[in-house]
């Protein structure tokens, strides 16, 4: 069984270096997919960097965080959260791009994206990669490693979302790690073919179930 970890709605200060510690110890390369606005705050394109010279893959997770895609009605909601983003990470990220909805407590479903985000992510070459577990960290960072590895056991290749935030994954990532290992997971960096509907720009699969 396989498994690769990614963090979401990061960098933060206080969180992002002690994960990349953790990572680093135990020879993990991971995904991180980062907030513009995290990102415009100070530390923020440090953090990136240190994210990005770790090896670890850094993509686009929304400016704002604030209102998925395919409820979004701004008429400008793709360049607000997209572009605005993308922006920011060009420079210190210059590709592949990455783009990971915010999906609003973890669902699947046609919140995720519009159809001017599936045109803008084409347009621009983008993978857009979701994910197949949520352990929910940041409403139990206690309790979320059990039901993390429970729940990556009823899968040949999980990606797993956790978030690399205040009172979230972070004190129980070191154990859930060295647990994983010995139950006999294989940490991989690479993404499930079932969890990228959109790759280097081509859709790779019907939308109708994330697009609004
Ligand atoms: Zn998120």
């Amino acid at each position: 069984m396989k498994l690769t970890l990614s963090f979401d709605n990061g960098p933060h200060p206080a969180v992002t270096p002690a994960v990349l510690d953790v990572l680093r110890d135990r020879g993990v390369t991971a995904q991180f997919y980062v907030l513009g606005k995290r990102h415009a705050e100070p530390e923020g394109r440090r953090l990136v960097e240190r994210v990005r010279d770790a090896g670890h893959v850094v993509g686009n997770h929304s400016f704002s965080h604030a209102v998925p895609l395919g409820r979004d009605d701004r008429p400008d909601a793709v360049e607000a959260e997209i572009a605005a983003t993308e922006a920011l990470l060009a420079p210190l990220v210059p590709g592949p791009r990455r783009f990971r909805p915010f999906g609003d407590g973890g669902a699947i479903g046609r919140h995720l994206l519009s159809r001017r985000a599936v045109d803008y992510l084409v347009a621009h070459g983008y993978s857009c990669i979701l994910w197949n577990s949520v352990p929910r960290d940041w409403v139990d960072p206690e309790g979320w490693p059990a039901r993390a590895l429970a729940d990556c056991a009823t899968r040949p290749h999980t990606l797993l979302v956790l978030h690399d935030i205040p009172n979230a994954c972070l004190a129980g990532l070191p154990g859930f790690i060295d647990a994983a290992r010995a139950a006999g997971f294989e940490l991989v960096s690479d993404v499930p073919p079932a969890c990228a509907p959109i790759v280097d720009g081509r859709i790779a699969r019907p939308l109708d179930d994330i697009v609004a």
